[in-house]
């Protein structure tokens, strides 16, 4: 079963397009939370971004870097907010990554992404000097 966004890749369903290249794509996202909200894909059905192969994961950068100015400019932003909703339990309900372009504008009421998590954990320094080095020896 593919994705709705294999679907909007392969022409089988319609989306506002605005920009498409070998890997990616990028429409605008059928439900905006602000004008100009725009959904930036890699072509190729990957669940998550940890699923993403280092060459595709450059080209949905590339193209997230050159969509950003655009919208921006479109819309006459004053910022945008950059994210992806990186698994379920982030609340990704699509199941094929996907960065979210979410134009900003002074006074709009939304929040910054420190407002998307629960309630922050009380970390002693040796707790964080151990997660970081937990991380570096996962690279
Ligand atoms: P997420 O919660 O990060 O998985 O977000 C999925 C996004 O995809 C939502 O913002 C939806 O509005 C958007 N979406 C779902 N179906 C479509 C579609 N057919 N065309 C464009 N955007 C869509």
């Amino acid at each position: 079963m593919s994705t709705i966004f294999t679907k909007i890749v392969e022409g089988e369903i319609p989306a506002r397009i605005v920009y498409e290249d070998e890997t990616t794509i990028a429409f605008l996202d059928a439900n905006p939370l602000a004008p100009g909200h725009t959904l930036v894909i890699p072509k190729a059905e990957y669940e998550r971004l940890n699923d993403v192969p280092a060459e595709e994961a450059t080209a949905l950068y590339e193209t997230i870097h050159r969509l950003v100015p655009a919208v921006e400019a479109a819309v006459d932003a004053d910022a945008t907010t950059v994210a992806f909703n990186n698994g379920e339990a982030a609340g990704q309900e699509v199941p094929h990554v996907h960065c979210h372009l979410i134009p900003r504008f002074e006074g709009d009421g939304g929040g910054p992404i420190h407002a998307v998590a629960g309630e922050p954990p009380e970390l002693a320094d040796e707790e964080l000097d151990e997660v970081a080095e937990t991380i570096a020896d996962h690279l």
